[in-house]
């Protein structure tokens, strides 16, 4: 099973940018001139394709062509969107036309460049659209029913306050910036204990257990699933 590679709040990491076209030279392209940029490059080829890579890691932006073989960007922006996928979205397709763009960006696009493009102008967009979400520093998160303030460290759930640890709030932190996504037990565990030789994956099921049991069993409802071998996963 594919397993997320990098956790979100991880700090300084490569840029990872997720390029969705189907057209192979176009794609082979945009892939060349982002990599020679230092940016790490996953090229998807169409919708199914672009849903399991955004499922595995998440990515710092997203580069959405709208004509793809096995569906339309726009309804795969649509269901991104819903599902709380935040990443920020630049359209690059060949539909041009004032309401194309403007539904774009009603969808939830972050911005909209149309093709034939140059390279020069999308690598500036691409810088533009990085700068201002290292910018946009989210200080609350929420995410069913769950409420974490990173700045007074105290969360909620349903309004009521939940009484956590420094270790199991930093826990369900990882968590709440990947939700949906199986974070791997070594990944974890290294996130939350910094010092490697010690490094005890059998304290993060204790961890993991005492925080299940403040969350799910005062409001009995499944927020973690574990799969087993691999990691936990925030439903
Ligand atoms: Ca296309």
């Amino acid at each position: 099973m594919p397993v997320a590679d990098e956790i979100d709040n991880a700090g300084p990491h490569f840029v990872k940018i997720l390029i969705v076209e189907d057209q192979p030279r176009l794609s082979q392209l945009l892939r060349q001139g982002l990599a020679e940029h230092a940016y790490t490059v996953t090229c998807a080829g169409g919708c199914q394709a672009a849903r399991d890579a955004l499922c595995e890691v998440s990515y710092d932006l997203i580069i959405l062509d709208l004509g793809l073989p096995d569906g339309d960007g726009l309804d795969l922006l649509s269901e991104w969107r819903r599902s709380r996928f935040t990443e920020p979205v630049l359209i690059l397709s060949a539909r041009d036309s004032v309401q194309d763009r403007v539904r774009g960006l009603d969808l939830g696009a972050d911005d909209y460049l149309s093709k034939p493009f140059s390279l020069e102008e999308l690598l500036a967009r691409v810088r533009s659209q990085l700068r201002r979400r290292s910018e946009v520093k989210q200080t609350v998160i929420e995410y069913r029913g769950i409420r974490l303030d990173l700045l007074s460290q105290s969360a909620h759930l349903n309004g009521q306050p939940i009484e956590l640890t420094r270790r199991e709030f930093a826990l369900l932190e990882i968590f709440m910036h990947n939700p949906g996504r199986i974070l791997a037990r070594t990944l974890i565990s290294e996130k939350i204990w910094a010092s490697h030789y010690d490094l005890d994956t059998n304290l993060l099921d204790v961890y993991m257990s005492r925080l299940r049991a403040k969350l799910e069993r005062t409001y009995d409802k499944t927020f973690f699933r574990t799969v087993r071998g691999v990691g936990y996963q925030l439903l």
